[in-house]
């Protein structure tokens, strides 16, 4: 294990145990990835994340070669999928957190009632079509769902968010339960009024060009 390796995986853990701390994970349900030098790392299935250690974290190659004692992620098929289709993206949360997977359960968008929407690269945060957990279907319908955005709703099951890397990836999801959550609360006491595609074109030139100015 590399130097460069061995600190990915300490900020990979700490990620995986920051969902449970900022409430973005329900029970073992999330997981972690980022890309490496020949494929990516993920968190294995069944194991808490406050006893995981470096070496638990599973390495899948890109030649279908997996290293590691545990079984990968459930989902590593979703996870594979993106690091071969977006080459942008350095790492994927993937939680079922609970507004944002209420949202996901009535198989709706979230749609432009608020301009930070934007972050995730488009007018809306499209919700993915059902498939059975860890299928390829359910990855190919995320995959439809995330093309030019960097994060996705899954109908009746969670959410999928994109970074450059686990910090980006990690604010991604926890952005998408924020808006879930102002979401459902505007619902519950009317129609939300929603941004027109003008003013989100608006909103998403100036976020392309937010902190170069
Ligand atoms: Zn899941």
């Amino acid at each position: 294990m590399t130097p460069g390796e061995r600190g990915l995986r300490v900020r990979m853990i700490e990620a995986a145990r920051r969902m449970n701390a900022s409430g973005i994970n329900q029970g073992r349900s999330g997981n972690v990835s980022a890309r490496v030098e020949g494929g990516f790392l993920v968190t294995p299935t069944g194991v808490p994340y406050e006893s995981l250690n470096l070496p638990d974290l599973v390495f899948m190659r890109r030649d279908g070669e997996r290293e590691g004692t545990y079984n990968p992620s459930s989902e590593w098929r979703l996870h594979r999928d993106i690091y071969e289709k977006r080459p942008e993206v350095g790492a994927v949360v993937h939680t079922h957190s609970p507004y944002a997977t209420a949202i996901a359960c009535l198989r709706r968008p979230i749609p432009p009632f608020h301009y930070e929407v934007a972050f995730a690269g488009g007018a809306d945060i499209r919700c993915a079509d059902y498939a059975t957990f860890g299928t390829q279907a359910l990855s190919d319908h995320a995959l439809a769902a995330l093309e030019g955005r960097r994060a996705c709703l899954l109908a009746n099951h969670g959410v999928a968010a994109l970074g450059s890397d686990i910090d980006d990836a990690f604010a991604m999801a926890e952005k998408v339960e924020a808006l879930a959550r102002l979401y459902w609360q505007a619902l519950q006491v009317g129609e939300p009024v929603l941004l027109d595609a003008a003013e989100m074109a608006t909103v998403l030139e100036k976020f392309r060009t937010y902190g170069r100015e």
